[in-house]
């Protein structure tokens, strides 16, 4: 990778972590950088904003301090824990990874990047997020921060999602990258990303410590830059969701443990829109008989490849054949007690729109 300057090399480390030492942003993560405390952070902060995450990761530290407490944690709790932030496989690898640091690892985080790719849901940025912070590993931690400021800095104007765009961005960091402060200058790259080389809007050049070498900047091209390839259009899936009020409890079921809100709870619902005559049959087949229907606002929830077009029925069930309590078993209809539904099973935000219909006073 050539960069489209006459700037050194170690030029550009050393203005970086200058700029970084003066304006680095204060996160409780980076004051206080146990592997645990960078792992969980950078897993929270993945599709999520840093003021969003400060308050879960705050509350999940206090509930489960150390590895060894999230390795004997119910996945339930952990589930709970992580209740808003969505993408909840995150939470569920951050488990199974803590049992097998407990397990393989001695309870001691792995110390290289290599080796932490070996956790469940750890892929190379997080490997290389914690090795560098937290081992001084020198690697580039490369997510769309650092694509970005690369793009820009050298003028890649290919697709910035491409496994392609990733090896350049390597190689243009590798020559780069300093041989001490390595976690300094990956933290330093995701400050400038965040706050100077930002994704919307105009980047604020005159901040910037590398303006006088930039691509984007001396061709005008920073609006244009990074390039990306326009995206397949969602599907759409239509779905009827249910509201099952028997006995003062809500009806609920635990999805499956593979594909789209894998394992979390959600309110019974089929694929398709049911009429007002389909609905007595579909709720046969749940074994709910003698019931009241009264239909629910329709919803719309967005995932990253499809959508969810939903309509919802209120149902007041005189009758299930099929009545059980306690803990529920693997993808069994159950029905949750209001307690259950504030403190124990998490409802997926997709359902947001019917979980603020529940009628609570319904509810024992
Ligand atoms: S000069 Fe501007 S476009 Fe170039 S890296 Fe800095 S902030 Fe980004």
């Amino acid at each position: 990778m050539v960069i489209k300057s006459n700037q050194r090399t170690d030029d550009l480390s050393g203005l970086l972590l200058d700029w970084y030492d003066k304006n680095r942003r204060s996160l409780p993560w980076r004051e206080d950088p146990a592997p645990y405390h960078v792992w969980l952070s950078e897993i929270m902060l993945q599709q999520t904003r840093v003021e969003a995450v400060r308050g879960y990761y705050a509350r999940f530290l206090e509930a489960l301090p150390t590895i060894e407490a999230l390795a004997k944690a119910d996945e339930d709790l952990c589930t709970k824990l992580w209740q808003g932030l969505g993408y909840y496989s995150r939470v569920r690898n951050l488990h199974k990874a803590a049992v097998q640091i407990i397990e393989d690892y001695d309870g001691a985080m792995p110390r290289t990047s290599r080796e932490l790719q070996k956790l469940a849901g750890i892929g190379p940025y997080t490997a290389a997020a914690i090795a560098s912070i937290c081992f001084d590993e020198r690697i580039p931690a490369i997510d769309g921060n650092l694509l970005r400021v690369f793009s820009r800095m050298t003028g890649y104007d290919e697709d910035i999602k491409s496994g392609a765009a990733k090896s350049a961005a390597a190689e243009f960091y590798d020559e780069i990258f300093p041989q001490k402060r390595c976690g300094d200058f990956n933290q330093a790259l995701m400050d400038l990303g965040a706050c100077v080389c930002v994704p919307n809007g105009a980047p604020q050049c005159e901040a910037c410590p590398w303006q006088f070498c930039c691509h984007a900047k001396a061709n005008g091209l920073c609006h244009e830059l990074p390039y990306t390839a326009p995206k397949a259009a969602r599907s759409i899936e239509h779905k009827t969701v249910f509201l099952i009020y028997y006995q003062g409890r809500l009806a609920l079921r635990r999805r499956p443990d593979k594909g789209l809100l894998a394992g979390l709870y959600e309110y019974p619902n089929t694929d398709g829109t049911l009429t007002a005559s389909e609905v007595p049959e579909y709720l046969r087949t749940l074994g709910f008989s003698a019931v009241q229907a009264h239909p629910l606002p329709a919803a719309k929830h967005i995932f990253t490849h499809k959508e969810w077009h939903m309509t919802g029925w209120e149902i007041l069930a005189d009758e299930w054949e099929e009545f059980t309590s306690g803990k529920p078993r693997k993808h069994e209809l159950f029905l949750a007690s209001a307690s259950d539904l504030r403190d124990v099973f998490s409802i997926p935000s997709a359902f947001a729109k019917y979980t603020a219909q529940i009628r609570m006073d319904y509810l024992e």
